[in-house]
C-alpha cells in the first residue's frame, strides 16, 4: 500500500492552518531534542515564528541509552507544549514510545513520531494504524530501507494513511560520526513510495558544525523536508546539545534551505 505501484500520486498531508507536508512544499521542523521548560519553549517558538517555520519538534518521552539521563517531562510537558504551540500557530511533532501513550497523547500532538528504537515495535505501529493523526516513522538504528517501508505498511494497512518517512542515519562501522546519514535512501524511498520523505541531519551526523551542510544535501537529494534540533543555548540542552544548532545557525540554515529548494 505504501508502494508507488499501488498509488502513483504523491501523498500530501494537511495539518491544517496552511501547513502541508509532501511534494510541492519544503517542510521544516525544528526544536530541541527534549522539551525542558516553559521559558525554553517560548524562546524557540519565537525563533520559529520569526523564521516562518510552522512545525516544532521536541520530545517529552525520551528514549535514552542510559537510565540516568534526562528522560523527559512526560504528559505535563506535552500539555504545556500544546498550549504554547497553539498560541503561536505552531504544529507539534513528538515521540510516542509505547502503546499506552497513544491515547493520552492523541489530543495534544499534530504528528506522532516513532523513534528509531521503536521502528519495529509492531504493537505500537498497529496502535498508530488506528488513529487519525499523521505518523512520522524514523528509520531503525540498524534498519534497512525495506524494513522502514514494512513498518510504514503496518500503519497504512491498519487504516492510517497519514504517514511520513524519516531518514535519520544508521549504525555502520564508521565511528567518526554518531550515525551514518544515508542520503542514498532519499531518492530510493522517493522512487519506491508515494509517502513524504524527511531527513534528520542532527541524529544523522551528530556533530553540530556539519548538520547544516547535511541538511542542504538532504534537500538536494530530493527530501520533502528537514527536521533538526535547535535550542537557544545548545550547551545547556538536557539532551543532544552536541548536535543542536543555536538560533543564529538555525536562521542561516532556514534561509539556505529555502534557496536550495528553489533551485531544485
Ligand atoms: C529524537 O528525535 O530526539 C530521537 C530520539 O531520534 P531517534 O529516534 O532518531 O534517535
Ligand atoms: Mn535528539
Amino acid at each position: 500500500l505504501v508502494s508507488r505501484k499501488w498509488r502513483v500520486r504523491p501523498t500530501v498531508l494537511d495539518l491544517g492552518d496552511g501547513v502541508r507536508i509532501g511534494e510541492g512544499t519544503l517542510t521544516l521542523a525544528a526544536g530541541p531534542c527534549s522539551i525542558e521548560s516553559e521559558a525554553q519553549m517560548e524562546s524557540i517558538m519565537q525563533h520559529l515564528v520569526e523564521n516562518d517555520v510552522r512545525i516544532m519538534r521536541g520530545g517529552v518521552f525520551k528514549p535514552r541509552s542510559s537510565p540516568y539521563s534526562f528522560r523527559g517531562l512526560g504528559m505535563d510537558g506535552l500539555k504545556l507544549f500544546h498550549q504554547l504551540a497553539r498560541q503561536h500557530g505552531i504544529k507539534i511533532v513528538t515521540e510516542v514510545m509505547q502503546v499506552s501513550q497513544v491515547e493520552e497523547m492523541h489530543d495534544y500532538v499534530d504528528v506522532f513520531q516513532v523513534g528509531a528504537r521503536n521502528t519495529q515495535n509492531f504493537n505500537l505501529l498497529d496502535a498508530l494504524g488506528g488513529v487519525d493523526k499523521p505518523v512520522m516513522i524514523k528509520r531503525g538504528i540498524s534498519g534497512s530501507i525495506e524494513e522502514l517501508l514494512s513498518s510504514a505498511e503496518y500503519v497504512f494497512s491498519g487504516g492510517n494513511e497519514k504517514l511520513i518517512l524519516c531518514e535519520r542515519g544508521i549504525r555502520t562501522f564508521e565511528t567518526a560520526s554518531r550515525n551514518t546519514l544515508d542520503l542514498n535512501a532519499v531518492p530510493i524511498l522517493k522512487e519506491k513510495t508515494h509517502l513524504p520523505v524527511i531527513v534528520d541531519p542532527s541524529h544523522g551526523i551528530g556533530i553540530r558544525d556539519y548538520v547544516a551542510d547535511m541538511a542542504l544535501a538532504g534537500v538536494m537529494a530530493g527530501a520533502d523536508g528537514i527536521i533538526y534540533e535547535a535550542h537557544e543555548k545548545p550547551e545547556q540542552a538536557a539532551s543532544d546539545g552536541a548536535q543542536t544548532l543555536n538560533f543564529a545557525e538555525s536562521a542561516r540554515l532556514i534561509r539556505n534551505l529555502r534557496r536550495v529548494y528553489a533551485l531544485r
